[in-house]
């Protein structure tokens, strides 16, 4: 523990953001960066706890106050060995986690927690800075070969891990750039792609193959991948999003939020918007949300991205709904320390400017008569006690319907599961319950040589917890493959598995 009084000593500071005048004017990132001075000062505030619940909050089991104390002690090479040896990408999580560790914070009971997560920023960015971290060919090769299929952040993991462990991997990905979400989702206002891009070369280095503009199941059978590879590792994704099918879904105007974030992604880029982030083309052309009335439907991460990138396009105004109750603001009795606390998140994007609505359904998209959307009918929700059962219900509260001026919705509802065709029909693996790929303890599917992770196997999540799945898959097929495995695996706590 670098400062026993550190806690009481330093309050809780994170950098600077930019002006959110100026940002609004680009896509760059917000934060700005702390001094060596600053962040010795944050990593002092770590109290060492007896039993660190930020170990069992990290989906990672990143060894938190370990490297709080290397930070603190300025031996970055100490804290990178120690943040690097259980997270693969801590340039990416120490930028957009939502930092489940810190909601575990000890200091948090009573305090400000632990800023955690810049901390991990700072350590990968001095890391790279200062050369400590460098591309590292495996010693020896064992001569098998995998497929991972799917180049988003559990793709990229499995494929890291599996190359270090000496197999020789082909990462195939349908897409025109490698990253999944991390590229054609998150905006650059929240992961610049430079970091990206600076990964994918690193792990070039370090041998891994890279093949993008490759759709498996259609540009290659997943057939050929299964007589031509030793083991086969699924990481697509869950890309099929919840539509919203009511009157007027096929008005000009009515979007889901993956065209629009990709195309602004591409934009960033300089690339252009022929194909979108699944290859196909784009079929209702370039969208803006200049001089719109915006109304994004859904209240999650994706909701407020497009929030970000709607009023960076020049939008008239943003509106946002959820048709869930406002969360509590600060403490939630339901979910309370050491959990992931249920209650109201302000994002960067919300700052910049943005109405929300709580408990609002849509009911129509309601067009000019001309094929244009023109306004959304929506109407209030709440809870009333049903007469029949005397048990409450949530539902449409009558005399509360109206209309709301809107020539751009984007649906920011979620992901349902996987796409089924293609690749997932043509291998033939199970999928669960929830459309999912289904898997066993090892990650396993029910076909041969055929492992999954990622928002392929659990659904909708988190980068954080699709880099824990790409490494754990990565350590089961290497045992599948040499019978043991050195590769680094974390047995999952309760409260990671809970988040
Ligand atoms: C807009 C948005 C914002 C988000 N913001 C955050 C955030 O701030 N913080 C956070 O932690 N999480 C965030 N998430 C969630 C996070 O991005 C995902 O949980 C994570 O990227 C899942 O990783 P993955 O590797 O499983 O899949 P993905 O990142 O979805 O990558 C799957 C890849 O597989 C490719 N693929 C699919 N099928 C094939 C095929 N047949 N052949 C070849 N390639 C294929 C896809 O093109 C894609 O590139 C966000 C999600 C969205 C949509
Ligand atoms: S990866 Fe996320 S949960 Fe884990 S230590 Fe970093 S910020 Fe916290």
């Amino acid at each position: 523990m670098g400062k026993p009084t550190g806690f009481m000593e330093f309050g809780r500071e994170l950098p600077a953001k930019r002006d959110p005048k100026k940002r609004l004017s680009d896509y760059k990132e917000l934060y700005l960066d702390f001094s060596d001075g600053q962040i010795k000062n944050q990593a002092a505030r770590c109290m060492n706890c007896g039993v660190p619940f930020c170990h069992s909050g990290c989906p990672l089991g990143n060894i938190i106050p370990e490297f709080n104390d290397a930070v603190y002690r300025q031996d970055w090479e100490e804290a990178a060995e120690i943040l690097f040896s259980t997270n693969n990408f801590p340039e990416f999580t120490g930028r957009i986690c939502p930092a489940p560790c810190e909601a575990s914070c000890v200091l948090g009971i009573n305090k400000p927690p632990v800023t955690i997560e810049n901390i991990e920023k700072s350590i990968a960015e001095t890391a790279f800075a200062k050369g400590i971290i460098q591309p590292k060919q495996p010693k020896q090769r064992t001569g098998k070969k995998i497929a991972v299929v799917g180049s988003g952040p559990a793709g990229l993991a499995a494929s890291a891990q599996l190359n270090s462990a000496g197999h020789t991997v082909t990462l195939f990905e349908r897409a025109d750039q490698i990253g999944g979400l991390l590229r054609y989702g998150i905006p650059d206002f929240k992961l610049e792609k430079w970091v990206v891009e600076r990964r994918v070369k690193f792990m070039e280095e370090e041998g891994v193959i890279f093949k993008t503009n490759v759709n498996v199941g259609v540009d290659i059978t997943a057939k050929e991948l299964v007589a031509n590879f030793d083991a086969i590792v699924l990481t697509g994704g869950s890309t099929v999003p919840r539509d919203l099918n009511i009157p007027g879904r096929d008005l000009k105007g009515v979007h889901f939020a993956m065209e629009f974030l990709s195309q602004q992604n591409k934009r960033v880029a300089n690339i252009d918007l022929k194909v979108d982030h699944t290859g196909s083309a784009y079929k209702n052309g370039s969208l803006s949300a200049k001089d719109k009335n915006v109304v994004v439907i859904g209240g999650g991460d994706t909701g407020s991205d497009c929030v970000g990138t709607s009023n960076r396009h020049g939008a008239k105004g943003v509106l946002q709904f959820e048709l869930m109750p406002k969360p509590p603001e600060n403490k939630n009795e339901q979910t309370p320390w050491p959990n992931w606390p249920m209650i109201l998140r302000t994002s960067t994007s919300h700052e910049e400017g943005c109405d929300r609505l709580w408990s609002i359904t849509t009911k129509e998209f309601v067009g000019d008569g001309q094929g244009n959307l023109k306004a959304l009918r929506i109407a209030e929700m709440g809870w009333v006690t049903a007469p029949e059962t005397k048990l409450p219900k949530y539902q449409e509260l009558p005399g509360t319907e109206r209309d709301i001026p809107c020539e751009l919705a984007l649906l920011a509802m979620g992901f349902v599961h996987p796409q089924r065709n293609g690749l997932i029909s043509d291998l033939g693996v199970e999928v669960d319950e929830r459309g999912n790929v289904k898997a066993d303890a090892s990650y396993k599917t029910n076909v041969d040589k055929v492992f999954v992770a990622g928002d392929m196997r659990r659904g909708q999540s988190l980068v954080v917890w699709a880099i824990s799945e790409g490494r754990e898959a990565a350590r089961k097929v290497d045992e599948y493959l040499m019978g043991v495995s050195t590769l680094e695996s974390k047995d999952m706590g309760t409260l990671a598995t809970v988040y």
